[in-house]
């Protein structure tokens, strides 16, 4: 197919998706917990804009014209790298579909997609609503099933060209191991993070307590970039954790398909038991539990809002990804020491900067060891910003025009010019 081809039927799946909305975002929310309003007006218009955006650059990939001494002329084309396996994880199981997708779309590639075992309903949905689109078959293909079997198949494949992973640390080495093993294709992981959020004397505290509750609560805390290690100066420290505490306890728990449910129950009873270990791990390391710290209902994975403050950064609450509704809160003196706490974990994907001075915005932007940083804002994404990970949180990039990168290979054509007349 053209570029415009490619761009066409892919902005025809995203008219589908928008007219089948309610039913994409009941079917994340049963299968994740996932609050079905902030389906409806997050995930899935997210996922939807993500294609739209690759729709628009399937017709402007271009390579250059080189300038190659001697009687030669050069130019570089860019192809479809092949079939492009996509294993994604169940917190997003929507916007991680497009994410990896729709760039080896736009490229021209194929996928052969493998969900998380957890939450499989909404990628075969795509699947049928692909069909609709009139992308022909084969093209999109979805491979629900486990991480061992279908999974490592995806990874060890010989006919599969690259691997667009996001998921654990352990998870993303196997799939290293296996591309080495196998055929050697290309691999790209987002794996994770541990992301500070660095709060500083001058920030509007009930803004700041407000950015952080999100920060850490959106989605449960199951979010890669949760701004999961708050820094706050200390002028301000006393009175947030204050208001952190009250703003924590306000955060409504319970049915995702309630409207007025802030958080809903962990994926399921392996999260829930990890996150629960966790808290019993952060009070023998002898951090304050503030608020929180047990489930929130008899029945279900349901998980209070937890705070725990005078967290040390050698604590392994401080270390390890927790990815369920726990902060660790820290204080800090100087910008340089927030800098070095900052980065000192194994991670790098994103941070949070709450100031109103520019300059201390500007160098700790630059400071920091992270993908993304969001200054006075939290969770602001884009197609357009290209998001991935420093450190052990990954390489390569999702979003922006560069993805499409990842999914061509160039190739370099050189043609003699015997009369040239330089
Ligand atoms: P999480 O902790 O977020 O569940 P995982 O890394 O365990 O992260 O899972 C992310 C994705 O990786 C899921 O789709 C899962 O099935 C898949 N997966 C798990 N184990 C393997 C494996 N050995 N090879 C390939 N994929 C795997």
């Amino acid at each position: 197919m053209s570029g415009y081809e490619r761009g066409r039927v892919m902005n025809k799946l995203a008219d589908l998706m928008e007219q089948h909305t309610e039913e994409l975002a009941l079917l994340d929310g049963a299968d994740a917990g996932k609050l079905l309003l902030l389906g409806k007006i997050i995930d899935i218009p997210a996922a939807v804009q993500m294609l739209r955006y690759y729709a628009g650059g399937a017709d402007k990939i271009h390579g250059e014209s080189l300038r190659v001494s001697g009687k030669y002329q050069g130019y570089t084309l860019k192809e479809p790298i092949g079939v492009v396996g996509v294993i994604i994880p169940w917190n997003f199981p929507s916007l991680m579909f497009f994410l990896k997708i729709s760039p080896a779309l736009a490229a021209g590639c194929t996928v052969v997609v493998k969900p998380a075992e957890q939450t499989p309903l909404s990628a075969l949905y795509y699947a049928h609503l692909a069909k609709l689109a009139g992308i022909p078959d084969g093209v999109i293909n979805v491979v629900p099933g486990f991480g061992p079997t279908a999974g490592a198949a995806i990874a060890s494949h010989m006919d599969v060209d690259s691997v667009a992973f996001t998921g654990s640390g352990e998870v993303g080495r196997l799939i290293m191991e296996a591309s080495a093993r196998s055929n050697l294709k290309t691999v790209s992981l987002e794996l994770g993070g541990k992301s500070p959020l660095i709060i500083f004397d001058d920030a509007d505290i009930d803004m700041a307590v407000e950015l952080s509750r999100l920060a850490i609560f959106f989605n449960k805390g199951e979010v890669c970039v949760a701004g999961s290690r708050v820094y706050v100066q200390e002028g301000i420290y006393d009175e947030f954790v204050k208001k952190a505490v009250v703003a924590a306890q306000n955060w409504k728990v319970g049915d995702p398909f309630d409207v007025t449910t802030n958080m809903g129950p962990q994926v399921d009873k392996e999260q829930f038991e990890r996150v629960l270990r966790y808290i019993d791990l952060g009070k023998s390391e002898g951090a304050t539990l503030l608020t929180g710290g047990k489930p929130a209902a008899d029945k279900g994975y349901y998980i209070e809002p937890t705070i725990f403050a005078d967290v040390k950064e050698d604590m392994q609450i401080a270390q390890d990804e927790i990815f369920g509704p726990v902060m660790s809160l820290m204080k800090f003196k100087t910008i340089d020491e927030a800098i070095e706490k900052a980065n000192c974990t194994k991670y790098g994907l994103a941070a949070g900067i709450i100031t109103k001075d520019l300059n201390i915005a500007n160098r700790v932007s630059r400071s920091v060891r992270a993908g993304t940083v969001w200054v006075n804002c939290y969770f602001a994404f884009d197609p357009e910003a290209p998001f991935g990970g420093y450190k052990m949180s990954g390489f390569g990039r999702d979003q922006g025009m560069m993805a499409i990168d990842k999914y061509m290979q160039v190739k370099s054509v050189i043609t003699a010019v015997p009369d040239s007349p330089w």
